[in-house]
């Protein structure tokens, strides 16, 4: 079988295939492992690649299928942000302070993956500390995006979304803090999903905000986002903040249409604030929802916008002091003083790159006495106000469709200044401040004016805490009907180009 053949199936399909024995994990190992090496060098969407792991990994899955288990992820490829710990592995978090540490264990999520029968192809690209909306923030390496080379693949978890995008893996895990699954999704033109706080357990991702920190997987469609999610949910004991309630089970319940549903649109998040092509997508995809049986309903979210300057006081906050251990004690880099203070300071200066720096700096200081009150606590009774917003909207709907970002995948360099990358946020962020379920889907495509290549767009869907079952029913409706992703191929025709 033609490699590509192999490397472009979905999850499910390559799982199929291998439980029916048509083909061993160990030759779609083989088959992604020659995918990366053509195409990783340009994509650059992992910092580490598993080969001999992987090769055995896949011999082992298919020792379980011979003696007749049926693993639901036999043999699918996986990319794992390297924000997650695999036990053996070089877990760097994309920057320099982490850039030799080896994880002593696996997180709870990447073991119920590989428990599943998937293979971890290796560890990718990430913003340093999962910091930033376009993976320009790594310290250790660049990501293209496989639509335009030229182009970012989004962030944080750029790296996962372009190795799915560029089929050199099926199922890429991400983790979504303010947006970081969702938006590299709607670059990359693959699916993100971002599941309830506390549905998958964080045990083994290494801490950015932990009170919005939420692992998903990115997958080219919604019915694997729904595969992986089954294996990965549910209560673990090593995480807190796992939630102890039954997960119901979502891959078996995936719809045709969307009638009887009601979909809010939201009135602050209006695409005609968009504009041209971007407001043209939107308007279609709507039109697309209420083809497909969705009844229209508008809704409104009035403190939507408080979202970013709410979450630029939490995120910072939690990670100055999640941030506090990297202190060449005992993780990563040490650079040597002359006391213990010196050392300290040398270290954090060499090994944190300058985003981080400006979260600490401002998480320290949102926390620090006399400032507390005027902006942690008051960030977190915004919080408050933006979940009720979601409660009240859901009172007359059933799941809510917007934007996923507010433009496509941009150039390199062109958001230089802090607060122009925040932005990128703005349509993931009250989400992620009100611990609710919400994915990216592709929908549909533009031509930037500063360049030839066409660009895939996201439309974000949200259901109501704990509804993942109810969204990720409903979005492969959309996704069948609208096949938006097979419209351009990402890699090797841009190669060239
Ligand atoms: N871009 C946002 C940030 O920089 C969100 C990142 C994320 O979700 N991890 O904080």
């Amino acid at each position: 079988m033609a490699p590509n053949e192999l490397v472009e199936r979905s999850a499910a399909a390559i799982a199929a295939a291998v439980n029916a024995r048509e083909i061993s994990a160990t030759e779609m190992t083989q088959a992604t492992l020659e995918r990366v090496g053509a195409v990783d060098g340009d994509v650059g969407a992992y910092l580490t690649v598993l080969a001999e792991d992987a090769l055995a990994q896949a011999a082992a899955v298919d020792r379980r299928v011979a003696g007749g288990e049926a693993p639901a992820l036999a043999g699918v490829p996986l990319a794992v942000k390297d924000n997650m710990c695999l036990r053996g592995s070089r877990t760097t978090c994309g920057s320099k302070i982490l850039e030799r540490w080896i994880a002593p264990y696996t997180a709870t999520a990447v073991q119920r993956l590989l428990n599943a029968g998937a293979i971890a192809i290796g560890k990718a690209n990430c913003d340093e500390f999962a910091m930033g909306s376009s993976c320009e923030n790594s310290a250790l390496g660049i990501t293209r995006n496989p639509y335009d080379l030229g182009r970012v693949p989004g962030g944080s978890s750029g790296g996962s979304a372009a190795a799915v995008a560029a089929f050199e893996a099926a199922i890429g895990l991400g983790s979504d803090t303010g947006g970081s699954v969702r938006e590299p999704g709607a670059f990359s033109g693959v699916v993100g999903f971002k599941p309830s706080y506390g549905r998958i357990s964080r045990y083994g991702l290494i801490a950015f905000a932990s009170s919005l920190d939420q692992i998903g997987p990115l997958t080219r469609t919604v019915r694997d986002a729904a595969l992986a999610y089954d294996a990965m949910a549910g209560f673990d004991a090593m995480d807190a903040t796992s939630v102890d309630r039954p997960v119901e089970e979502t891959a078996s319940t995936l719809r045709d249409d969307l009638r009887g549903l009601r979909v809010g649109i939201v009135a602050e998040f209006d695409p005609a604030a968009l504009g041209g092509e971007m407001e043209r997508v939107y308007r279609a995809a709507h039109a697309d929802l209420q083809r497909l049986g969705a009844e229209l309903v508008d809704v409104s979210l009035p403190t939507a916008d408080y979202g970013v300057p709410t979450y630029y006081l939490i995120a910072p906050a939690e990670c100055s002091s999640n941030l506090a251990r990297f202190d060449g004690v005992r993780y990563g880099l040490r650079v040597a003083g002359n006391d213990v203070r010196a050392m300290y300071d040398a270290t954090r200066s060499a090994g944190f790159g300058a985003e981080v720096k400006r979260r600490i700096l401002i998480g320290t200081h949102a926390l620090s006495s006399g400032y507390y009150d005027a902006y942690y606590v008051r960030a977190q009774k915004a919080r408050t106000l933006i979940a009720d917003d979601f409660r009240r909207a859901f009172a007359t709907c059933d799941l809510i469709a917007c934007p996923a970002a507010s433009c496509p995948a941009f150039r390199f360099g062109a958001k230089s200044d802090p607060y122009s990358m925040y932005l990128m946020d703005y349509y993931t962020i009250p989400m992620a401040l009100a611990g609710l379920p919400a994915l990216s889907v592709p929908c549909g495509w533009v031509r930037p004016d500063d360049g030839v290549h066409a660009l895939p767009i996201g439309l974000q869907l949200c259901a109501p805490l704990f509804a993942e079952r109810l969204l990720l029913g409903a979005a492969p409706a959309y996704q069948r009907a609208t096949k938006h992703r097979d419209a351009y191929a990402p890699l090797p025709e841009r190669l060239t180009a």
